[in-house]
């Protein structure tokens, strides 16, 4: 199956599994990747710097990264938008983060037996392990272990104003980005 049959099915999938809410395709070279990103990690608002293979500095070197990126020829984003009660409703984010990564998941296995090269990138943390193995003992799952955008340097706020996606749905929403390079 082609590459964009796969993406075609990915998108045509029923909205309950998981509800994409915008998607673009464009070139690596469009992307901005920027040290600032990446030294943002460091503040460590999230709380995952250094606890995972997927973040720095487990994730590696961002221009090494960045350079990784640009040798691929094309790169698909894609949001889901999750409801909130309020700005602080951290449940209904983690709510919002579980059904992204399902998107992530689904978009994985559509290409598992795609001989072609590809990579995702994504929201926040890999969180397809209970307990991270990092720093003690090999990533469990390389293949499937996607990096988070922010630790590869990608500015996600540019991303989407140069992909024509909304960063922000609305008051009491969340939006997450993964972008799929191929
Ligand atoms: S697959 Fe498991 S070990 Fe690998 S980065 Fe994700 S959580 Fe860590």
């Amino acid at each position: 199956m082609s590459i964009s049959a796969r993406l075609k099915d990915f998108l045509n999938a029923p909205p309950e599994s998981f509800p994409v809410h915008e998607s673009a395709f464009l070139k690596p070279q469009q992307i901005v990747f920027s040290a600032e990103v990446r030294k943002a990690c460091e503040a460590n608002q999230c709380g995952r710097y250094g606890t995972c293979w997927t973040c720095p500095p487990g994730a590696g070197d961002w221009e090494k990264l960045r350079d990784h990126f640009l040798e691929y020829e094309n790169a698909f984003v894609f949001t889901t938008c999750h409801p909130l009660e309020d700005s602080f409703d951290f449940e209904g984010m983690e709510e919002g983060a579980r059904v992204h990564a399902l998107a992530d998941k689904a978009l994985m296995d559509a290409f598992e037996d795609c001989a072609e090269p590809h990579e995702l990138a994504g929201a926040g943390s890999c969180s397809l392990c209970a307990k991270c193995t990092y720093p003690d003992a090999p990533c469990r799952h390389p293949s499937l272990a996607r990096r988070s955008m922010e630790a590869c340097g990608i500015d996600v706020v540019t991303l989407a104003r140069d992909a024509g996606l909304h960063y922000m749905n609305g008051p009491n929403t969340t939006t997450y980005f993964s972008i799929f390079f191929f």
